[in-house]
């Protein structure tokens, strides 16, 4: 048997990787020209991104239109391997531009680092917890020598919120350390912070600071979107009412609000991972925000206005950044933040909450009127024909023959491409 223990890989020249593990997992030297594929990135920046590192690995990068927001247009690269998400963002976009587009609203990009401090004995946690708010301006003060630059730009400590917490083995303290993070996404400088007051802390309460970490449940940093999506567009009122009951279900149980949310990160995702961004922050940033309220529920709220119009409104926490993480190594989120032309990491969020409530209209939509299938499935049958070895032309005909025969299948692909070779 193989076995899966190595010591220094991490030391080897990634050529030197891809050879142990065409040993290892029996690669084709096909196989391993595959790997050595590092796109824009190059293979360099990949080997100093993250460890171990042996392969690049692509992605496509599709270009949502005609998106209005706060008046202003927007070209917006989206990464996802999912056909139908890029159409149906550019497509609910077209929709909602005809009243205007889309309003989107930030709060300040506020982030929590949460500082846990142990050992207290029960009867002096509320005592001792007053005792570090009542230095709080100079904890605050001795913060912001930490990073000198996010305060040249604006940013920096706020303020230092306490809680009493009770677990099994007792009572303990909860510190939230509010940062103004600017243009990053703020983990490394909120964790720095977090990190650098701990034995401060320690001092003040005579406790131990177990955690001391940024949270991904960043309320204080959210974003708010709204559209209005015109009747006619959509059918007539009927078609409203239908579009909002659908929604409905998503509010009533989390088995929908799962795949409502799902449905809204396949647009927020992919505009995050286009520009370089965390998505899993984002991701799990949401999925708590949803849970919030003890019940995991809907992102979105829909509703018929007073015209017969379907208006919708997102609010979700969106920690994103222009600036630290990959946002400026990787060459190619560089190019994506220039299209999209944001200027601050709240102009970027306030973009991406567009695009996770297009895509939140477009799966309803679809959902409530024709069923998510016959739209997903034409585009997936493009997929299918090249899994089933179509090149160039052949793609789109065998695709168009599986839509007209509604058998969207591997095993249908080859017939018809074997078909087609027969007769050329
Ligand atoms: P960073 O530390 O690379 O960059 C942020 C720093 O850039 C700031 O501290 C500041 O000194 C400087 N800066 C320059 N111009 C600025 C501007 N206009 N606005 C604000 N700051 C400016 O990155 P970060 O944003 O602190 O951290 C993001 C990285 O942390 C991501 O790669 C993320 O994946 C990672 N991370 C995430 C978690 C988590 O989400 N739980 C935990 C640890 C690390």
């Amino acid at each position: 048997m193989k076995s899966s223990e190595y010591s220094g890989f991490y030391k080897l020249p990634v050529e030197k990787r891809d050879k142990e593990i065409q040993e290892f997992a029996e690669l084709t030297e096909e196989d391993v020209k595959t790997l050595l594929n590092f796109g824009s990135l190059g293979e360099e920046t990949a080997d100093r991104m993250i460890e171990n590192v042996f392969a690049g690995h692509t992605l496509p990068v599709g270009l949502a239109t005609n998106f209005v927001v706060n008046g202003k247009d927007y070209l917006v690269p989206m990464c996802i391997e999912e056909p139908s998400v890029v159409a149906a963002a550019s497509n609910a976009a077209k929709i909602a531009r005809k009243k205007g587009g889309f309003t989107a609203k930030t709060t300040a990009p506020l982030m929590i680092g949460q500082i846990q401090v142990v050992g207290i004995e029960p009867e002096k946690t509320e005592e001792k917890m007053n005792a570090v708010l009542e230095k709080k301006k100079g904890l605050l003060e001795f913060a912001n020598t930490l990073d000198p630059i996010l305060v040249k730009f604006g940013g920096g400590a706020r303020d230092i919120e306490g809680k009493l917490l009770e677990h099994n083995n007792g009572k303990f303290i909860l510190f939230h350390l509010v940062v103004d993070v600017r243009d990053a996404m703020g983990a490394n400088a909120v964790n720095t912070m977090c990190e650098k007051l701990a034995p401060k802390i320690e001092e003040l309460t005579g406790g131990s600071v177990v955690l001391r970490i940024i949270s991904n449940l960043a309320t204080k940093r959210m974003v708010r979107v709204s559209a209005t999506f015109p009747k006619e567009d959509l059918g007539g009122e009927e078609a409203v009412d239908r579009i909002v009951d659908a929604y409905t279900l998503a509010r009533e149980t989390p088995y929908r609000a799962a795949t409502h949310n799902k449905g809204i990160m396949n647009g927020i995702d992919a505009v995050v991972l286009a520009t370089g961004n965390d998505w899993r922050a984002v991701e799990a940033g949401a999925h708590a925000y949803a849970a919030i309220t003890g019940k995991y529920k809907p992102l979105t709220r829909w509703w018929k206005n007073d015209d017969g119009d379907l208006e919708g409104v997102l609010e979700v926490p969106m920690a994103v950044g222009l600036v630290g993480g990959a946002t400026k190594t990787h060459p190619t989120a560089k190019v994506a933040v220039k299209i999209l032309g944001v200027k601050t990491a709240q102009e970027l969020s306030q973009v991406i909450g567009a695009v996770g409530l297009a895509q939140n209209f477009g799966a309803l939509r679809a959902l409530a009127m024709e069923g998510i299938q016959r739209g997903h499935m034409k585009l997936h049958a493009r997929n299918i024909a090249v899994m089933a070895g179509a090149k160039g032309e052949q793609v789109d005909k065998v695709a168009a023959k599986m839509v007209e025969e509604k058998t969207i299948r591997v095993d249908k692909a080859k017939e018809i491409l074997a078909g087609m070779q027969a007769q050329a």
